[in-house]
């Protein structure tokens, strides 16, 4: 009898610890489902945090694989064509992406010898409609603001600064180059006067000051652009002594609108870098 009562105990024990089992089983299934329906909810916090680490690892590691995957940056504008848009690397670590014929270090579109715009490219941000080939007030609307501040500021220390030359589309510069050439030659047209598309003055992004020739440096004007444009964004995009890394002979009254941050930098305490040397480009045709 005892072990009859014994062997029952054990069923009885035994149909308990399914039951509960199940009734465990059913209680973990509708957990998750309810998880499963809100998909802010789909992991838990810490699991969450834990995937998004493991995303963001993966990201930098992806993100250093392709920099070092980056073929060096174009030489010259032959070797550019030949290489077309994609992503490059200068020889100073910095990542240029060329879209569209586009080319981008940190946001700043490069124009110079190397690197060209596209015949019918227009400021991307202009201050008023573009519809001439020529024209002041057709620069980018951040750089016209900047500029006003500047002249403005000037102005209330007795200084006279304005724009004589603004945005030149490409059949504009064309001409201009041209008559260069048929006056001075191609090689010294070379280097002051850029070729068409090669044009800074095509983006928008730079103006000619004053008397656009070196009589302007030794001007108070040109002193004082020398010494502050930074403050205000632009940098001289030209500075002396860097003939061999911009391509161009030294323009006092050239400013290229940049931001400030890098404008303070390449102003270097009055000792201009240039964007080439800063960035680690060409400038070569
Ligand atoms: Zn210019």
């Amino acid at each position: 009898m005892a072990r009859r009562r014994k062997r029952r105990l054990k069923k009885k024990f035994k149909v308990i610890l399914i039951f509960f089992f199940i009734i465990l089983l059913l209680g973990g299934v509708i957990i998750f489902m309810r998880l499963n329906k809100n998909p802010n909810n789909t992991k838990h916090p810490v699991q969450k945090n834990k995937q998004e680490e493991k995303d963001k690892k993966e990201e930098t590691t992806k993100k250093v694989n392709t920099e070092e995957q980056l073929k060096a940056a174009p030489n010259n504008s032959t070797e550019l064509k030949t290489l077309g848009d994609g992503e490059y690397k200068t020889t100073k670590g910095y990542k240029i992406k060329i879209e569209n014929g586009i080319a981008r270090v940190e946001d700043n579109i490069i124009v110079n010898k190397t690197y060209s715009l596209p015949k019918d490219f227009k400021p991307e941000n202009p201050s008023t409609k573009v519809d001439k080939d020529w024209a002041i007030e057709m620069i980018d609307a951040d750089a016209m603001k900047a500029f006003q501040e500047m002249q403005s500021d000037a102005k209330s220390i007795g200084l006279n600064i304005y724009i004589s030359s603004g945005y030149r589309g490409y059949s504009s510069q064309e001409r201009l180059y041209n008559n260069y050439v048929a006056q001075d030659g191609k090689e010294a047209a070379d280097t002051y006067s850029a070729r068409p598309g090669h044009s800074e003055h095509q983006s928008g992004l730079c103006f000619d000051l004053n008397s656009v020739n070196d009589s302007f440096t030794n001007t108070n004007e040109g002193k004082w652009i020398n010494d502050h444009a930074h403050l205000y964004g632009f940098i001289i995009r030209f500075p002396k002594g860097k003939e061999k890394e911009t391509g161009y002979q030294y323009e006092s009254w050239h400013l290229r609108f940049v931001n400030k941050d890098l404008a303070k930098k390449l102003y270097n305490n009055g000792n201009w870098i240039s964007l080439e040397e800063y960035y680690g480009l060409s400038s070569i045709y």
